[in-house]
């Protein structure tokens, strides 16, 4: 199973804790975009791996929550080389700047030890998933290829970073690499091991003497010269939270310029050897235990990183690539092992030789050395360690989804790279049902009334399905979780005892994300009468939701519960038909103080919706201040339809269509009185608004329209892939129905 990289946190370990208030005033000033006044700073600590201590910095503004990360030095006297967090700083910066190697953006490196007692950097926090076990257990076959997949994928594209464009030239020294590696990491084995440390084992020293006969030529001549990580594994890789896709690599502090190949090897190792150290014992990799289904044979593994490079099949040195990858983890280990002894013996305080000490578990370090040795000497004594030429495979598909024909747990047995959680394919599930057994056996009936002559009219079945998808509970699907939680905090804040009423509670949705109501989405989007009947059509979603985010209680109270409880329906009047309102900033419709109300005159056309019977309330968007800056001109007010001086002239067709019984209404507002509380989020905020919270209606004619909020995308673009699903579904009937030629 995963892990969330929000799980992986704790509290701050005391060896490493620091002036939390020192940091916050530092990244105040020096974070761009960090909140200003924040009520409240939370600082943990990552508890995986990391020789540099990490922290989670949660920043509370109000009702937003941002999160950061930082990354120090350990604390107490260093090697100089060591731990050189500006070196990550570096690589991160130029990588996330300037490429698309997945990495977390960095926003500030502090190298002043006043601050928190270390050199610092702030870098992008990544929710997502990390995967500490190789073996991928707890998840499906075919997603654990798409994430090997992946992994080769990432590497390659580190690999591909041309280091002089992007001012990485001076990062290492890129030739002989691996010949100073094998002196650098000899000594080590020299200094960690012998009189009063661990024994020192003589088979290194051999081991070292055959890598140095053994250093391919490439590594001199700079043939496979270019950035390495230093550290990569699939336990320093942040996935994307449900799409098997990395969306960073982390770890960067042994990264320099040398040989890739030493990376690509060092990626393989678990196949190799299985280097937990809380496994001392078994030390077979997965060659030995056996390859869990969907893993890609390591011959697989590498294939996909030399197509992704383009590098030749490694075969020839591979031997001397794993071998160096076990010699320099066992001369880690040894270092490990040894700091162990120092601490354990002459009760060195752990701070003044850094974080790599381990505790309890470098006690089995020593031997997990010496099993390193051995399995490095077995291995370069196979007759054979990789086929001459790559396996000729299919190059894994980019994505898991299968379309074509519905299977309810389609998306479950396939996997790939869009994988739902169990709950959203329960409701997936159900809401295929419901489809089947109520919506698509009543769609001729709802057509043969729209074209008839009472088209305004709403079919009684409608009401009926919506009262069963209520108790379904498919209902109000598409509140998003945030949004249900200010509704929630708006309401209570009324109540005395700040409680909300469970029928109440019932019609905020399911909690779900945008992503996660994409699925369903896609399923109502099959059938045009399906949304309204679940209460999620347009544009009453769009509408809730802005009262959702920008309604006060009384707004709340007067319109946003019945729409909630689909008592009634609603419209939104932007698009005027004398000015291009794609750009809502050319609006002319007025709104004027008057006293304790609002006048509003203005023509507005293709307000959808407004000639549903059911139709109450709209929301308007005019003018209230023709001189303000361009984006404060205009505001949002809610108008009760009823109101006089509310004249809706006609509907208007879409290629011959009215789209009975909703519509599309061309609309006179002429001295329309409303009461000035109707106004949302106050005078000039209405660009705001449209921009961060309301979908503006279907932009289907405009080409360069200004950056639309996610919902709208998520409601449009999933309904559009589900009525081009359904219309090749239907072209497929009736093909098959009545045979022809293309
Ligand atoms: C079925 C349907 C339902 C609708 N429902 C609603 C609704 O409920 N409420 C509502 O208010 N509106 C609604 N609309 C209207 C819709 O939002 C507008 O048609 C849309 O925003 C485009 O505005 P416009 O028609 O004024 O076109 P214009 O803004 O005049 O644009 C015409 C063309 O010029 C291009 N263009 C415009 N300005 C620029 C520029 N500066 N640079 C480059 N190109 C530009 C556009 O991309 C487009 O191709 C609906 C429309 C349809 C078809």
């Amino acid at each position: 199973m995963a892990s969330r990289t929000s799980e992986m946190v704790c509290r701050v370990d005391p060896a490493q804790s620091f002036d939390a208030d020192s940091l916050l005033r530092y990244a105040i000033a020096n974070v761009y975009g960090f909140p200003q006044s924040p009520s409240q700073f939370i600082v943990s600590q990552f508890g995986h791996g990391q020789s540099n201590p990490t922290f989670l910095m949660e920043v509370h503004s109000g009702s937003i929550v941002k999160r950061y990360v930082m990354r120090k030095k350990p604390p107490g006297k260093l090697l100089e080389s060591a731990h050189a967090v500006e070196r990550e700083f570096q690589v991160l910066h130029a990588l996330s700047t300037y490429t698309l190697v997945p990495v977390p953006k960095v926003f500030c490196l502090c190298k002043d030890p006043t601050i928190i007692g270390t050199p610092f950097y702030i870098m992008e926090y990544l929710e997502g998933r990390i995967f500490i076990n190789p073996m991928l257990p707890g998840v499906s076959p075919m997603q654990r290829k798409n994430i090997y997949h992946a992994t080769a994928k990432a590497l390659a594209s580190l690999h591909s970073a041309d280091v002089d464009a992007i001012g990485l030239r001076s990062y290492g020294k890129p030739n002989n690499y691996c010949k100073r590696q094998v002196e650098r990491w000899a000594q080590q084995y020299l200094v960690s091991t012998g009189e009063d440390k661990s024994p020192r084992n003589p088979r290194m020293l051999e081991l070292a003497d055959w890598l140095r006969q053994h250093i391919p030529l490439e590594d001199s001549s700079g043939g496979a010269a270019g950035l390495v990580h230093g550290d990569f594994r699939i336990d320093n890789i942040v996935f994307h939270p449900t799409e098997d896709r990395v969306i960073g690599i982390l770890d960067w502090e042994l990264s320099t310029l040398g040989n890739q190949m030493c990376d690509v090897a060092y990626s393989t190792l678990h196949y190799i050897v299985d280097i937990s150290l809380d496994k001392v014992e078994q030390n077979g990799g997965l060659e030995l235990s056996g390859i869990p289904e969907g893993v890609p044979s390591l011959a697989k593994y590498l294939a996909d990183y030399c197509a992704a490079t383009g590098k030749p099949w490694p075969a020839a040195n591979w031997k001397f690539y794993v071998a160096f990858s076990l010699f320099r983890g066992a001369s880690i280990y040894a270092g490990v092992h040894c700091r162990w002894i120092l601490v354990s013996t002459t009760k060195l305080d752990e701070l003044m030789i850094g974080n790599a000490s381990g505790g309890e578990r470098a006690r089995n370090a020593g031997k997990k050395a010496d099993a390193m040795i051995e399995i490095a000497w077995a291995f370069i004594q196979r007759e054979s360690v990789l086929p001459l030429h790559p396996p000729i495979e299919s190059v894994p598909q980019e994505h898991g989804l299968q379309h074509g024909t519905e299977s309810k747990d389609n998306l479950h047995s396939t996997g790939g790279r869009f994988v739902p959680s169990q709950k959203v394919q329960e409701l997936r599930n159900k809401l295929i049902k419901f489809m089947e057994n109520h919506i698509y056996p009543m769609e001729n009936e709802f057509y043969k009334l729209a074209q008839s002559s009472n088209r305004w009219t709403i079919h009684p079945e409608e009401e009926r399905l919506k009262e069963l998808a209520k108790q379904e509970g498919l209902w109000n699907l598409f509140i998003p979780f945030d949004s249900a939680a200010r509704v929630k905090q708006v309401i209570s804040g009324q109540r005395r005892d700040g409680t909300i009423d469970k029928a109440f509670d019932g019609l905020l949705g399911d909690g779900l994300s945008n992503l996660e109501y994409g699925y369903l989405c896609e399923i109502m989007g099959r059938s045009v009468w399906a949304p309204q009947v679940f209460n999620c059509g347009a544009p009453d979603t769009g509408n809730m939701e802005v009262l959702m985010r920008y309604g006060d209680a009384e707004q709340m109270h007067q319109w946003l519960i019945p729409l909630l409880q689909g008592k009634i329906r609603s419209g939104f009047a932007m698009t005027e038909p004398q000015v291009a309102s794609s750009d809502a900033t050319n609006i002319e419709c007025s709104i004027k103080r008057h006293g304790d109300s609002y006048i509003i005159n203005g023509k507005k056309w293709w307000t959808s919706g407004a000639m549903d019977p059911r139709c109450k309330i709209l929301v308007l968007m005019g003018k209230t201040d023709f001189n303000a800056p361009k984006h404060k001109q205009q505001s949002m007010i809610l108008v009760d339809i009823n109101t006089p001086g509310v004249n809706i002239k006609r509907p208007l067709t879409v290629f011959g269509f009215d789209d009975a019984p909703h519509g599309h209404a061309e609309i006179m507002f002429e001295n329309v009185r409303v009461p000035a509380k109707n106004i949302l989020l106050g005078e000039g905020r209405g660009f705001e608004i449209a921009q961060e919270g309301r979908p503006p209606p279907p932009r289907h004619v405009v080409a360069a329209p200004p950056p639309l909020p996610p919902l709208h995308h998520r409601h449009h673009c999933r309904r559009f892939t589900a009525a081009t699903s359904a219309a090749v579904a239907a072209v497929s009937r009736e093909k098959e129905e009545t045979p022809f030629e293309f």
